[in-house]
């Protein structure tokens, strides 16, 4: 296809996604000039690539690295962040570091282009706890060398005022969490939540919480109507945390195995 469309249109590309039936990089095929591959990321979205708890992984940066070897121009990724469809309805998915370091192997792979699909399913009222992942995610798409730290300081800075050290804490305390779930997931979401947010987890969030809500006394109404938009969806988080338990909404069948190596669709049980 590409041949064809180079001979009337010599500065034209074909692109294509790696995704379901053509994620596994051909072993034989070499890739013609003016073929572009967006591979998708199919794996745990609790980790980042370059954590070896996780199996799929190395699987995925091996296929990737294969993908490279036909000679097509591996130029873009498509991530998966749909907390909503996962399971995670109500609950603080904030990315951190995990992005920023995947972000910073796909720069140094020669990676160009990002596509984050990240709506579906989303609801207006959880915007108070779901911004960072976007966030994050946009600003280490300009520099990936960023800590979330660093991002999510400037903004808390902006958006809480006296009270942004402990709303910064309240982030990075979730982020912390998604990143020590011992469950694995695939690209539709993530690990069942209530191994993030342990009672011991939430014990802390409340405390920052809390802590927010006295020191932003004084504050302008829109810093307090901010901080008491984030109160609001964290009693949603607690109410859904008790909801998920009894939920079962993960057909097994739907995976995607490559060299063996299964990736699932949806959250594994542990
Ligand atoms: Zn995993």
């Amino acid at each position: 296809m590409a041949a064809g469309l180079r001979q009337t249109h010599p500065d034209k590309d074909v692109a294509f996604l790696a995704f379901w039936g053509t994620a596994a990089a051909p072993v034989q095929v070499q890739a013609g000039p003016g073929v572009q591959v967006w591979v998708v990321n199919h794996t745990c979205k609790a980790y980042s690539l370059d954590d070896a708890s996780c199996a799929a992984k190395a699987v995925w940066k091996q296929n990737f690295q294969n993908w490279k070897a036909t000679g097509a121009d591996v130029s873009g990724i498509y991530e998966y962040y749909l907390p909503s469809w996962g399971g995670w309805e109500h609950v603080p998915w904030v990315p951190g570091d995990a992005a920023l370091s995947d972000l910073r192997y796909f720069r140094d792979n020669g990676i160009r282009y990002m596509y984050y699909e990240g709506v579906a399913f989303e609801v207006i009222e959880d915007a108070p706890i779901r911004w960072p992942l976007a966030y994050v995610a946009s600003r280490g798409m300009w520099n990936p060398d960023l800590t979330a730290e660093q991002i999510l300081r400037s903004a808390c800075q902006r958006l809480f005022g006296n009270a942004s050290e402990p709303m910064l804490d309240f982030y990075l305390e979730c982020a912390r969490a998604v990143e020590a779930n011992p469950g694995h997931s695939g690209m539709w979401g993530l690990p069942r939540p209530q191994l993030s947010y342990t009672p011991e987890v939430v014990r802390t969030i409340k405390g920052l919480l809390g802590k927010a809500r006295q020191m932003a006394a004084g504050e302008s109404p829109e810093v307090l109507r901010r901080i008491r938009d984030v109160n609001e969806c964290w009693a949603k988080t607690e109410q859904r945390l008790i909801e998920v338990k009894a939920e079962r909404k993960c057909p097994k069948y739907l995976r995607i195995a490559i060299n063996g190596t299964p990736w699932y669709l949806w959250p594994e049980d542990p």
